[in-house]
């Protein structure tokens, strides 16, 4: 029989649904508004517990597909305001991150990892925020992001509002993926504002 093109993306969704505590859409977690971390919280260690999670199940990930940039803590079912960013130069971590400013509009292709990734479609978003955020240290910190990082930020930072990616897809943009790293990785960046 001839192998479906998409069998990889069903490969790794199957793979996806039967070895990792990730919450898919449709899961009441993922439409809930999470809880921001409390300074205890950081203090007596159960930030640093939640985030070793997240960096787990996010090397797990990358390693069996070859993408994965974001995961909000919710997607494995923790409640409260923590990101894990994983791009070229390794994880870092937000607590508690909100957005203090935002220029320009933008469209990319987005995926996600609670959809298993089977589905892209075009989301418009800003084209670049500045955001505050806590450290695990409990250090505050701003950062301006490129364009690049604000698409990744932004959509995690949905996450955690109880929004997913695909409440945004502009209509007639959405469709299955291969499972090819490079389709979630690669897809250009356009601006439009
Ligand atoms: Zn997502």
């Amino acid at each position: 029989m001839k192998k479906s093109p998409i069998q990889p993306a069903l490969d790794n969704a199957s793979w996806l649904g039967s070895n990792l505590p990730i919450r898919f859409f449709g899961d009441p977690v993922l439409r809930t508004v999470c809880k921001p971390v409390t300074n205890k919280e950081i203090k007596n260690g159960s930030a640093k517990k939640w985030i070793d999670e997240l960096t787990d199940f996010l090397k797990k990930y990358r390693t069996k597909t070859g993408a994965g940039r974001g995961l909000a803590a919710n997607q494995i079912g923790i409640s409260k305001r923590m990101i894990l960013l994983w791009q070229s130069d390794g994880p870092s971590i937000y607590i508690n991150p909100t957005v203090v400013r935002s220029t320009g509009e933008g469209v990319y292709p987005e995926s996600c990892i609670s959809s298993a990734a089977l589905f892209i479609g075009e989301v418009k978003r800003p084209w670049a925020i500045t955001v505050e955020y806590m450290t695990l240290d409990g250090e505050k910190k701003t950062l301006k992001a490129d364009p690049i990082h604000t698409r990744l930020l932004l959509h995690e930072l949905d996450h955690l509002d109880g929004i997913v990616c695909a409440d945004r897809y502009t209509p007639g943009t959405i469709r299955m993926t291969t499972g090819d790293a490079d389709e979630i990785l690669k897809p250009e960046l356009v601006r439009i504002k």
